[in-house]
């Protein structure tokens, strides 16, 4: 097992299974959840996370792309995996190798995946309005003629919302027509006989604002970890959630900065006072946004510590000026608990006006990764 470092995630499984129970019970009882892995489980930690979810009776998972099933399914991951982006022809043939699910990106990619010559199982993906992936909605001929397909097999139609995180009645109104959409080509595909196949539309959104909807599947990313993408979003339901992830790092060194000299590089922050400074063993290479020089912080034992000077590769430096008894090898908190203070994987993010969904998934490979169960 990996041992805390200089910079580690902890990773909460009894608050993934928690997340998993408040899920079931918004969910309707035929709706099986398909947790997204991508990304490195959105910076978790893929081929840990599903092995934890696979331990709490969860089948199948979507991911990006054919590397990230591969590497699942070479940790041992037995259900169903989707590739929800495209896959290069010339990695076709790990579809067939690793018994993959890939995504039909419209009618031309349904007859290059055809033309492999070699059954694949395949989702269709129906463009519904955010006109990203997916066969546009109206054209469901072609949708219906790519089960002509003889090497084509069809086990889900899906598709996907772009804005069910809007609280709006404008919102609202894009969401359930892309749902209508959906709706109307499983109707369509219903009435010329075809019924085998699965049906999803929402991810994590889709579910916390629209947990009525009963498709056979919720792909849910960002919500399973416990995190919502932005502080502000308003959520239909009143699902609790609880966070799986901690960002920790350790102090490598303490040492005083007098007043009028200044630090890092471009010596952007300058002493007005007598200081203390520590450096923390995390930098930019491990996910920590640039943009948080000098105007982040981390916790110390409870107590904010403000990053100051720019954020380096490897390193930062906080002030710990006001911090009794701050010494080398410490820990310092970005997301996570200290005492009784919290940075939320979403508060940060705001902060610098991304989403939370970013921050996580940029946390880099050089970040040790442990699983606490209590
Ligand atoms: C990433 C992704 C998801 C999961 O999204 P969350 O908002 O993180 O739950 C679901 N479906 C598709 C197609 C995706 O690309």
């Amino acid at each position: 097992m990996y041992q805390k470092g200089r910079a580690w995630i902890e990773l909460d499984i009894d608050n993934l299974a928690y997340n998993i129970r408040q899920f079931r019970k918004i969910l309707s009882p035929k709706c099986a959840i398909m947790p997204a892995v991508k990304a490195n489980a959105y910076g978790h930690g893929a081929v840990l996370i599903a092995k934890a979810l696979q331990d709490l009776e969860i089948k199948d998972f979507c991911v990006a792309s054919v590397n990230e099933a591969v590497e699942l399914r070479k940790a041992g991951i037995l259900g169903q995996i989707l590739i929800l982006g495209y896959t290069s022809p010339n990695q076709f043939s790990d579809l067939v190798k690793y018994n993959l699910t890939q995504t039909v990106v419209d009618y031309p990619y349904a007859k290059l995946l055809n033309d492999f010559g070699q059954v694949i199982f395949v989702h269709i993906g129906i463009d519904t309005g955010m006109h990203r992936l997916g066969e546009r909605s109206e054209n469901i001929k072609e949708v219906y003629k790519m089960w002509e397909f003889d090497n084509l097999k069809i086990t889900g139609v899906y598709s996907h919302l772009c804005m069910s995180d809007g609280a709006s009645d404008a919102e609202r109104d894009i969401t359930l027509k892309q749902i209508e959409e959906f709706n109307m080509v499983i109707n369509f595909l219903h009435r010329k006989g075809i019924h085998h196949f699965k049906t999803h539309i929402q991810g994590s959104y889709g579910v916390l604002n629209y947990p009525a909807l009963k498709f056979d599947y919720a792909r849910l990313g960002i919500a399973l970890y416990g995190v919502l993408s932005s502080p502000k979003d308003r959520i239909i339901s009143n699902t609790k959630l609880k966070p799986v992830l901690s960002l920790k790092a350790r102090i490598a060194c303490v040492k005083q900065l007098h007043k009028g000299e200044a630090l890092g590089y471009g010596l952007t922050y300058k002493a007005g006072k007598e200081m203390q400074i520590a450096t923390v063993s995390v930098g930019y290479a491990d996910g920590i946004p640039r943009e948080l020089s000098n105007k982040g912080f981390v916790l110390i034992n409870g107590q904010k510590a403000a990053i100051v000077g720019r954020v380096c590769m490897d390193q930062l430096m906080v002030d710990v000026t006001d911090i009794k008894g701050v010494s080398c090898g410490d820990e310092t908190i970005f997301i996570g608990k200290s005492g009784n203070s919290e940075i939320m994987a979403a508060d940060l993010a705001d902060s610098i006006n991304t989403i939370s969904n970013e921050i996580l998934s940029q946390l880099g490979s050089r970040l040790g990764r442990v699983s606490i169960k209590k």
